[in-house]
């Protein structure tokens, strides 16, 4: 199976060229030629696995150029013990017969990017390999947050790479900006960005799209990939946990195979809900896909009218990872829902440039009312729905994970919609202790891991060991740059 560029049909490349790449050169982003289908009695074969088992299935149908062989060791490596603290790597957690929560962040950082990240350095090495590459991969990755960590600890290290990390300067958790800052390894740079994410993400994409950076540095025997979920490496790895978690639920006897789900994702770049999209798109039985928002509510809008306007406020909101006003992934969806129609896409995404804002065709804008519903909460209703859920339930969710809840809740109230639904659950709340605590009524004494053990006495769930590892550890890295001195920071890593 060949990729191409949702910005150029005549691009087409092998998978390992798309995932060494990152980006296309023409600004666009790699999507499979053709959507694999699971075959038929698929899902009754997958029941029959494990993670690890369900994964080498599910991205061997889009890998023609890995054998079996290379995916399964790369997800033994990826999802092992030393990684993940549950052999089940993605559980699913019941809240009531009809909810139930996908934990999707038992990886060594603790946020969802872990399922992606701890097998992307394996399968970009491999395509380095593959494609012939024998310049060393720089990979540059903006983050919101949680991205950045987890692509850290998975390259920390790993030979001929290194890595680099663009993190909004007050725009993460205390707890983020340790984990990042505090990273070992002889290859890694993390960076603040005096900024926002969007301004991050466009400094890092006009690296990207620089020939004449990319010339200089491939001179000096570097070539550039990314990190983010523009890269199909990303991607590929999410589409295995929501097929994972429909065979969980009916070998749990909690829907029979062939019953239609729904998911809840809590949404930013729009890699996540994406993934699960392309898992519908293979045939699995999914009926909506609820995109949650915070106060960062551009995609609610989009969803609902067809219009994509950026033009707005930016909020700092208590679950950082989804403040984002420009997702990526769109882009992706956009080129699907208008039958792989190169130039309207690329269309969209001048005019976004250009304008802010770009209004979708009827055409996609009915294929996105079959498929997607959305909606949004802010700080005070996020907060609430924790510690609501947490007194009836016992159950404890971070910031992001509640911004979805909460969207399903009233979509439920709006809809009458009874579907069982999977909310898509994306970090530790000890990720963002501070508001977690805040939301249970506790006033939060001091910053940083030492809420920790606070988050710990007020709710009697304890915190994941990477998590509490953190106390006393110190920063590495404490400088910070304006968007645009990132170009030189990136030339003077490589020197
Ligand atoms: C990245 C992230 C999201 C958003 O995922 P996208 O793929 O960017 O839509 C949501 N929650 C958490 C905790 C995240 O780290």
């Amino acid at each position: 199976m060949r990729y191409i560029s949702t910005r150029d049909n005549e691009t087409a490349v092998s998978s390992a060229r798309a995932i060494a790449q990152g980006l296309s050169t023409d600004g666009g982003l790699f999507v499979p030629e053709a959507l694999p289908r699971l075959p038929e009695g698929a899902i009754g074969e997958l029941c029959a696995m494990n993670y690890r088992q369900r994964a080498v299935y599910v991205m061997k149908l889009f890998l023609e150029d890995y054998s079996v062989a290379e995916l399964t060791d790369y997800v033994t490596r990826a999802y092992g013990p030393r990684g993940f603290d549950t052999p089940r790597v993605a559980p699913l957690r019941r809240l009531d017969d009809r909810t139930h929560f996908l934990e999707l962040w038992h990886g060594p950082t603790c946020a969802f990017k872990d399922m992606a990240l701890q097998l992307l350095p394996h399968l970009l090495t491999a395509a380095a390999r593959k494609t012939g590459e024998d310049r060393k991969v720089c990979i540059l990755a903006a983050t919101s947050g949680d991205t950045g960590k987890a692509a850290l600890e998975g390259f920390a290290d790993v030979e001929g790479t290194k890595i680099c990390v663009f993190y909004p300067r007050d725009g993460v958790s205390d707890i983020q900006k340790l984990q990042m800052t505090s990273q070992s390894g002889s290859n890694v740079l993390v960076c603040a960005v005096n900024g926002n994410f969007d301004d991050a993400q466009a400094a890092v994409k006009e690296i990207f799209a620089d020939p004449d950076m990319r010339a200089e540095l491939s001179e000096a025997g570097w070539t550039l990939s990314s990190a983010n979920s523009i890269n199909w490496g990303r991607l590929l790895p999410q589409i295995v946990y929501y097929i994972s978690a429909y065979c969980d639920l009916v070998n749990g006897r909690e829907i029979s195979c062939g019953d239609e789900i729904g998911f809840c994702v809590p949404t930013g770049n729009f890699g996540d809900i994406l993934a699960g999209y392309y898992a519908k798109r293979m045939g699995l039985p999914v009926r909506t896909l609820l995109c949650a928002s915070n106060s960062n509510d551009v995609l609610t809008d989009f969803i609902r009218t067809g219009r994509y306007d950026r033009k707005r406020e930016f909020h700092t909101t208590i679950s950082p990872s989804m403040d984002i006003l420009v997702s990526s992934n769109l882009e992706r969806l956009l080129y699907h829902l208008s039958d792989g129609n190169d130039r309207e896409t690329a269309g969209y995404m001048e005019d976004l440039r250009t304008g802010g804002e770009y209004t979708v065709s009827r055409r996609i804008k009915s294929a996105m009312d079959e498929l997607f519903a959305a909606g949004y909460c802010t700080d005070a209703e996020t907060k609430a729905v924790i510690a609501r859920v947490f007194a009836e339930h016992g159950y404890l969710m971070d910031t992001h994970t509640a911004v979805a809840y909460g969207v399903l809740e009233k979509y439920r109230a709006e809809t009458g919609d009874g579907t069982p639904t999977v909310v898509v659950s994306t970090a530790s709340p000890y990720k963002f202790c501070a508001a977690v605590l805040e939301a249970l009524g506790r006033t939060p004494e001091g910053t940083g891991p030492e809420l920790i053990g606070q988050l710990e006495d007020a709710s009697g769930v304890p915190a994941p060991g990477p998590l509490k590892a953190l106390a006393g550890r110190t920063a590495r890295f404490t400088e910070s740059f304006d968007a645009a001195g990132l170009p030189d920071v990136v030339r003077r890593f490589l020197k």
